[in-house]
């Protein structure tokens, strides 16, 4: 491995950048596999992620498989709150901190029981945004401390669903999106005969900046343009309510990328809190909504998928950024309140697909002497594969030798050359291109229409994973996603490639990487090894992904490990918990496929090709087995 002396650790962070998205729970350890630091306090707990897949294969769970780390989920609930508590007693704020987790940003039961667990000795609560995630938050939000909001669209039953939550004695605060629930409310309490908490959500003026900006602004969905805004506070006064009023939502977006959206809403936010007080309604807390971002691309940029500022930096702007407004205006320090999701859960998980197989666009070649039949375009094409390297003009030589893979193409269709002859030029073609492409690599300037032949010769990794299911932000919306290898990592990648999965659809691939200090088209892989399991990660998949796959080409779900670090273990971490993905009959249940009519029909089929002598019974059962375990089997491919 002559290649090997020139590539250090150093050199793959420099090309895959895990520390920069990392986080601090991601490194490249010394021997090239991937490391976890999942509990920040205690970064004496070091994982090697190469033997987490070593233990999922001998607990015999198939891949691809979700890899949660519920300390990291802990490390960030308990990072959040801290950065805001040391930050209000820095600015010697009078108001408190009381943070809810939004579960639509990941609503397994498992996150959001850790999430209620690590956020207990700060009362931190939880957010719902519709009728379903209200029944679930009702329930799992027990530390009566802790604040309940409800967001989204409401109707009446969601209305003495938190009334109930009143009851119960529980803060829940209902938050009006849209001026016409607020009757819905004010009846309900009436009728139950409960004093509801309220709040209000502003439209705002100010935009969030990212792929979310429309959330704020006149045209955003939600929220109550400034009228409204009064006219609700009087409507509440005027039913001797007025008392109920307590809160002051905003929320201008997700993945807020640049911090001076942040700056913007919390100053016209607090203006609009102070104002209301001044107008005597005297609001307790502000809620400044979810937004803040993750450095999906490491560039700690304004870039789509990054944030050009840090956690620390966001709650000093919200923390001081009040404090301001309020002394100016000589109003109380509202408590405040703040709903983020994403950076609570993004870390926490990722997804390991298993390589099966490389594409590449010339993988079978035909022979190519020269036989005296030849066309003369196969002559001519040979001759030009042959001097390839002593002639100069390399644009010439693609011109040349796109030109001939066109013209054969033609002729092939007018009969004048024969499918083997056009499958040879077709071999001399990519021969061409392979030589061009070493040359380039010395090349001072490379034509435009070049530069797409790295990508263009690149191999494909086969993926057995779908990225509807694993990566549906990648896919809708062009989320950059880390993806890494999980070992290997201190040998030189050699290999370029894109990443396609197993649906059969054309979307379904990954184009788009963090490489080198930017986005690539293609990403270096070590060569693919025969006989070796080779596996890579989607990583920061914990929020929004995790729980937005669909059932394209029906895979569904993935199996998942839950995994707990564990200091006195020798490998610092052990399995607590394994949850089955989507079998097939699962996929076809949600389909309205009926799996046992399925499987009589199937043994129905059999059972007559042995009346009919056709098969052996022996073997008719044992094909009426092998297709009901398959239909009880996992959706993906079985590599082992
Ligand atoms: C989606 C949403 C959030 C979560 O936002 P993040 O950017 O993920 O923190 C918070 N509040 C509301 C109202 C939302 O709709």
């Amino acid at each position: 491995m002559a290649e090997q002396a020139d590539w250090t650790i150093d050199d793959a962070e420099r090309v895959y950048g895990v520390q920069r998205w990392g986080a601090g729970y991601f490194e490249i350890g010394a021997n090239g596999n991937l490391k976890i630091t999942p509990d920040l306090s205690n970064k004496n707990m070091r994982i090697d992620f190469q033997s987490v897949i070593d233990e999922i294969k001998q607990e015999g769970i198939q891949f691809p498989v979700v890899v949660r780390f519920h300390d990291i989920l802990r490390s960030q609930v308990a990072a959040l709150n801290k950065t805001f508590i040391n930050t209000i007693e820095e600015a010697q704020y009078q108001g408190k901190y009381m943070g809810v987790y939004p579960v639509k940003v990941n609503q397994m039961r498992e996150v959001v029981e850790e999430i209620v667990d690590a956020g207990a000795p700060f009362n931190y609560g939880l957010e719902a945004g519709s009728k379903a995630e209200l029944i679930t938050v009702m329930a799992y939000n027990t530390n009566i401390d802790s604040l309940t909001i409800l967001n989204g669209y409401k109707d009446a039953e969601f209305m003495r669903l938190a009334l109930l939550g009143r009851k119960l004695g529980r803060k829940m605060i209902v938050v009006i999106e849209k001026y016409s629930e607020l009757s819905l409310l004010i009846n309900a309490a009436k009728q139950l005969d409960v004093m509801p908490i309220i709040g209000l959500r502003s439209k705002m003026t100010v935009k969030g900046r990212g792929k979310w900006e429309s959330s704020g602004g006149d045209r955003a969905k939600f929220g109550l343009t400034t009228s409204e805004m009064i006219c609700a506070a009087r409507y509440l006064e005027s039913e001797g309510m007025g008392e109920c009023l307590k809160l002051l939502h905003f929320h201008i977006g997700s993945q807020l990328t640049d911090i001076r959206a942040v700056k913007e809403a919390i100053s016209e936010g607090g203006r609009i809190y102070a104002e209301m007080h001044r107008m005597g309604f005297k609001l307790e807390y502000v809620d400044v909504g979810g937004g803040l971002g993750i450095d999906y691309d490491g560039s700690k940029s304004t870039n789509d998928s990054s944030r050009n500022y840090t956690m620390e930096e966001y709650v000093a702007d919200v923390v001081y950024g009040m404090r301001e407004v309020c002394d100016l205006e000589n109003v109380p320090h509202p408590t405040l309140v703040s709903e983020s999701g994403r950076a609570i859960t993004a870390h926490h998980s990722c997804v390991v697909a298993q390589v099966v197989g490389e594409i590449r666009a010339n993988s079978a070649e035909l022979p190519t002497d020269k036989l005296p039949t030849d066309h003369i375009l196969l002559n001519n094409i040979r001759e030009l594969a042959e001097s390839v390297d002593s002639q100069n003009n390399l644009q010439e030589i693609f011109n040349d030798a796109s030109q001939w893979k066109e013209q054969a193409i033609g002729a092939f269709k007018l009969r004048v050359i024969s499918l083997e002859e056009l499958g040879k030029i077709e071999t001399l073609y990519w021969q061409i291109m392979v030589k061009l492409q070493h040359r380039l690599k010395d090349a001072e300037f490379v034509p435009e229409e070049l530069q797409e032949l790295d990508y263009n010769l690149s191999s494909q990794y086969l993926c057995n994973f779908s990225v509807f299911q694993s990566a549906a932000d990648t896919w809708a919306i062009d989320q950059v996603l880390p993806v890494v290898p999980i070992s290997r990592m201190n040998e030189k990648p050699t290999v370029n490639c894109s990443l396609v999965d197993i649906t059969c659809d054309s979307d379904g691939k990954l184009d788009q990487f963090v490489v080198d200090h930017g986005i690539s088209d293609v990403l270096p892989m070590p060569p693919l090894k025969k006989g070796e399991d080779y596996y890579l990660g989607l990583f920061l998949t914990g929020a929004y992904q995790d729980v937005m796959g669909d059932m394209h080409n029906l895979f569904g779900r993935l199996n998942e490990v839950h995994i707990f670090g564990d200091d006195d273990d020798p490998e610092d971490f052990y399995i607590e918990e394994v949850v089955k993905g989507s079998s097939v009959q699962d996929v076809l249940s949600i389909m309205q496929y009926n799996p046992d009519a399925m499987a009589q029909s199937m043994k129905r089929m059999i059972d007559q090709h042995i009346s009919s002598g056709a098969m052996k019974p022996r073997e008719a059962v044992k094909w009426t087995d092998f297709y009901e375990d398959c239909l009880k089997g996992y959706t993906y491919l079985k590599t082992s």
